[in-house]
Parts: structure tokens; sequence; C-alpha cells
């Protein structure tokens, strides 16, 4: 077994690390169906999707909610990431994963029911369009996204989630420095602030990652999010 399998697991408890195990069973199957992620190998998805998703475990935002037994927000989720693999290994935590994508929340419906994960719902829909109802504003003490969208764009699509006093956590790859004058501009607008970027590298030479960390200060102005077409064409 390969290094990075072995020391991810060892982390884990064997309830998780069977979950984790069938979780990467039906990702390779399913994408043989549907376009579900690039990384198929067994070290590369340990790697780069389910380590990479569990990082902020040690972040002390995620220590303050999680101990709360907070709500979280995945924006974006895709295949579940990062949402599937917190929701495992923080079970009292409340996690909704939402997706535009209609096949993907069938692929995560099945893994969540064959997972047997009680603390996950899904929601399909638009961020713009559930940033602005009322069952889903200002709900969330955190908000998740990975590879979503730049910075200024993701954080119209998030802050409006986020309870104020809670945090957007994005999930970023390398060079995300040239993100983030826009970034801290659209926080500001947002009643929202970048508080920090924390720069990590994925184990075995994996790559390097940032997430940025923004605190929601105030509720975020009723204006916004702004309809898709204008928030893609002109982005805070
Ligand atoms: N977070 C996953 C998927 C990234 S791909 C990962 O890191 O692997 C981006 C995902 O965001 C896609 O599944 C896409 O359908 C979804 N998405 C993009 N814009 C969205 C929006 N405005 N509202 C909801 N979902 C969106």
């Amino acid at each position: 077994m390969s290094d990075i399998v072995e020391q991810f697991e060892q982390q884990l408890n064997e309830r998780e690390r069977e979950q984790f195990v069938t979780y990467y069973r039906m990702l390779v199957e399913w994408n043989e169906k549907m376009n579900l992620t690039g990384i198929t190998e067994r070290s590369e998805v340990y790697g780069k999707h389910f380590w990479d998703s569990l990082v902020i475990r040690s972040f002390p935002e995620w220590k303050r909610y999680a101990a709360h037994r907070g709500s979280v927000l995945d924006l974006g989720t895709g295949a579940g990431f990062p949402g599937v693999p917190l929701a495992i290994c923080f079970p009292s935590v409340q996690f909704t994963l939402c997706d535009s994508l209609q096949k993907r929340l069938r692929f995560l419906d099945a893994v969540t029911s064959e997972l047997g994960l009680k603390n996950v719902s899904l929601v399909h829909g638009r961020a713009e369009d559930l940033g602005r109802d009322k069952a889903y504003r200002s709900r969330f003490d955190v908000v998740a996204a990975r590879a979503v969208a730049r910075l200024n764009a993701l954080l119209e699509l998030t802050c409006p989630f986020v309870k104020p006093g809670g945090a957007v956590l994005a999930y970023k790859g390398p060079g995300i420095e040239g993100e983030l004058d826009d970034g801290e501009r659209a926080a500001k607008v947002l009643n929202a602030a970048v508080e920090r970027v924390e720069t990590f590298e994925l184990p075995e030479g994996m790559g390097t990652r940032s997430i940025v960390v923004v605190g929601q200060r105030a509720p975020v102005p009723p204006a916004y999010p702004r309809r898709p077409a204008i928030l893609q064409k002109s982005p805070l």
C-alpha cells in the first residue's frame, strides 16, 4: 500500500477507514459513467482529494464551529469535496452539500446512503438563487468551497450564506496571490474581510494549496448576490 494511503488511514478509526474505502470505490466506478474527477489513482485521490479536503481540521475557526456542532455549507461540492470527507470525520456537524448539476447530486445521494451519513443533506440549485432564499441566507457557520470560482466572484456566491461572525473557507490551488486584491475589495462590499491565507504542501510532493479565511462581519447587503450573468460579467 502506498505511504500516503497508509498515513491517512492511521489517523482514522475503523468506521472512517471503511467509509473512505467505499467512497473511493464509488468515485472510480461512477466516474466511468459521468465526469466526476480527473484523478482516479488511489494514492492521488487520497492525497489530492481526501487529505486536501480535511486540511481545515486544524484551523481555529473550524475547531470553534465544529465543537459547537455548527452547520456547514459546501458550495459547488461536485463529487463531494470537501464536504464528504469532512462529514465522515465530523459526524456531529451538520453539512449541506450544494451543486447546480443534478447528476453530481445523484452520485452524492448514492454515496451518502451507502456510507450511512446521517449528517448530510443535499441541495440542488445555483448559489445566486439559494443565496436569496430565506431558508439558506445567513444560516451557516462556515461555507467551504473548493475550485468553484475566482475569489471575488466566489465571495459574492458564498458570503450571503454565512451568519455574521461565521467564515468562508475558500480552498485554492497555487497562485492565489493574483486573486487577493480583487478578493479583498469584494469582501469589503459584502461586509466581510479576508483574514488570512494558509498555504500548505500536499503530501509526497503532490503540490501547493492555499485556504483563504474570510470573516463575515455583518449581514451581506440585500443587493447581493446579483443575477448569474451580471455576477460573471462584472465581478465585484
Ligand atoms: N468542489 C469540487 C468541485 C469543483 S468543480 C472539487 O473541489 O472537486 C465546481 C463545481 O461547482 C461544479 O460541480 C459546478 O457544477 C459547481 N458550481 C459552479 N457554479 C455554481 C453555482 N453558481 N452554484 C452552485 N454550484 C456551482
